[in-house]
């Protein structure tokens, strides 16, 4: 095991740069998640990690030493890759055993048949056969050890990819959307394989996803990166609890966060539209501060669907009501309020609002929204900035 710190870490293509001054401090053990949308840089920060990408500028240590440095085999780290990277010609017991040999690998294994006896003796010795049979028996491959990659399912083939990773027992795990090539019923079941794997071999883990479901699930911390810039490093829950800027705030959470234009009424109110919402003082008293273009965040659970004079709700109408199981979303167009649209395809002046259970509304309906404000936070429409006290 072994704590990861990255201080200024740089990689420029050209002019482009693709991962931007990054400091992260990981510490032993951790499961760290690099979340992002496509092009944001997590994998050219996982390959120089692994030592696969070098650095324009910026260090990289293991523990106290430095590591950017030293080729990938001098590293102590292992890489799962999205394709797995299997043998295609070798069976499962010898893919997984690979690691293992390459670690005695001497010029005459090249050599047909004394190169082959070769190998075949290092897999037959005991320590490794006992260290192969147990990492087998965690990824539950024991019945198929002696089968090609190319009969297995991509679940199963991932956990081999996971069981190379595991023999060579190395300080960090570095995995690159691992899971990607996955049916999602598969992926939800890896998932949890995964967050056992960590449990029971205890490494550091270092984890690239754009899933965020996956990253708020298996991480001990997020780092979410935009442009090759990392937004907010923290926990599952601070990340979802107390976005730092708009990005994050929408990019966590499904449907994600409302932004909702607000001005400062009073001491205890915010004002939306024409309709003043009681809020906590904590909101009242940033937003008096921070003037006018704010912007109010509200999750869709915070929402309470009223009739449409109900007072202290905003008004509005029902443009579309969708069912997922447990929950309804329903898409309500504000007639006062307006809102952000931050993002291309956002609707303007639309809300989205999760109600438990199956909603009988009707597109078309006039309502109330009443609102809760007790978990909103309050952003700078300039810059999207958090102004209230995170
Ligand atoms: P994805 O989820 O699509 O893999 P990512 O977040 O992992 O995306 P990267 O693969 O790290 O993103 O790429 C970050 C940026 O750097 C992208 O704009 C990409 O086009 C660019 N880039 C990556 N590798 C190279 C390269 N070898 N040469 C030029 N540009 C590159």
């Amino acid at each position: 095991m072994a704590s990861i710190r990255l201080d200024g870490v740089t990689r420029a293509f050209g002019s482009k740069i693709a991962v931007n001054d990054i400091n992260l401090h990981v510490d032993d053990g951790e499961f760290l998640v690099l979340l992002g949308p496509s092009g944001c840089g997590k994998s050219t920060l996982l390959r120089m990690l692994a030592g696969l990408e070098t650095l324009s500028s910026g260090q990289i240590h293991l523990d106290d030493a430095r590591v950017d440095e030293l080729p990938p085999s001098a590293r102590d780290m292992a890489f799962v890759f999205q394709s797995y990277a299997l043998y295609p010609h070798m069976s499962v017991r010898r893919n997984i055993t690979f690691p293992l040999i390459m670690r005695q690998h001497r010029w005459w294994f090249h050599v047909p048949i004394i190169g082959d006896l070769a190998k075949r003796r290092i897999e037959r010795s005991p320590e490794v056969r006992d260290l192969v049979d147990r990492t087998a028996q965690i990824l539950a491959l024991t019945e198929m050890m002696d089968r090609l990659p190319k009969t297995l399912s991509g679940g199963q083939r991932q956990r081999v990819a996971l069981g190379r990773a595991m023999v060579r027992k190395p300080q960090v795990f570095l995995m690159d959307e691992p899971l990607s090539n996955l049916d999602a019923k598969l992926r939800t079941a890896m998932r949890a394989e995964i967050i056992k794997l960590h449990r029971q071999v205890g490494g550091t883990f270092v984890y690239v996803t754009h899933d965020q479901i996956e990253a708020m699930t298996m991480g001990t911390r997020i780092a979410l990166m935009r442009d090759g810039v990392v937004q907010q490093f923290g926990t599952a829950r601070e990340i979802y609890t107390n976005p730092l800027n708009t990005y994050v705030a929408r990019f966590i959470g499904t449907p994600p966060m409302n932004l909702i234009v607000a001005e400062p009424d009073g001491e205890a109110a915010l004002r939306l539209g024409t309709t003043s919402v009681a809020a906590p003082p904590r909101l009242t008293s940033t937003a008096r501060a921070a003037g006018p273009g704010l912007l109010l965040g509200v999750r869709p659970s915070a929402f309470t669907l009223d009739a449409p004079d109900a007072p202290g709700t905003l008004p509005g109408e029902v443009m579309l009501v969708e069912h997922v199981g447990a929950e309804s979303l329903i898409a309500v167009r504000l007639v006062e309020a307006k809102t952000a649209h931050l993002d291309e395809g956002d609707v303007r002046d639309e809300v989205m609002v999760t109600v438990a259970g199956y909603s009988d509304l009707q597109p078309g309906q006039r309502v109330g929204l009443g609102v809760d404000l007790a978990e909103a936070v309050v952003f700078r429409g300039a810059d999207g900035r958090r102004v209230d006290a995170a």
